[in-house]
């Protein structure tokens, strides 16, 4: 990987770490708890339970994914971006540009069942 293609990945996390925090806001917002009284519209108590539970399982998972792009970013100018943890081969930038939380490349994550 040369240094213009790490810059990419650099500007390529930035960008899903702001969009992350612009969801996880939002979610947040989502998921306050429900008064016992309110019901908004044509959405029953039980559906908006419902509603926040996916909301909930959703922040929660967009949680996970910003703590690992914020690894990735103090990873990012170490000699060991990039490379696959398991068979020390090059894992392909454009895998990288798309998950750049990675540490497997594409073969050993199927291999592994990851
Ligand atoms: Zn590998």
């Amino acid at each position: 990987m040369n240094s213009q293609q790490r810059q990419q990945i650099k500007n390529q996390i930035d960008t899903y770490i702001k969009a992350l925090q612009h969801e996880i806001s939002e979610l947040e917002e989502k998921t306050k708890p429900i008064a016992p009284d309110c019901s908004i519209g044509r959405l029953t108590r039980q559906e908006m339970i419902q509603e926040q539970q996916v909301n909930e399982h959703a922040l929660g998972e967009s949680r996970i994914r910003i703590n690992k792009l914020m690894y990735a970013s103090k990873k990012v100018d170490k000699e060991e971006y990039g490379i696959c943890v398991e068979c020390e081969g090059d894992i392909l930038f454009e895998r990288l540009m798309l998950v750049p939380e990675s540490s497997h490349c594409v073969s050993c994550k199927q291999e592994l069942g990851l």
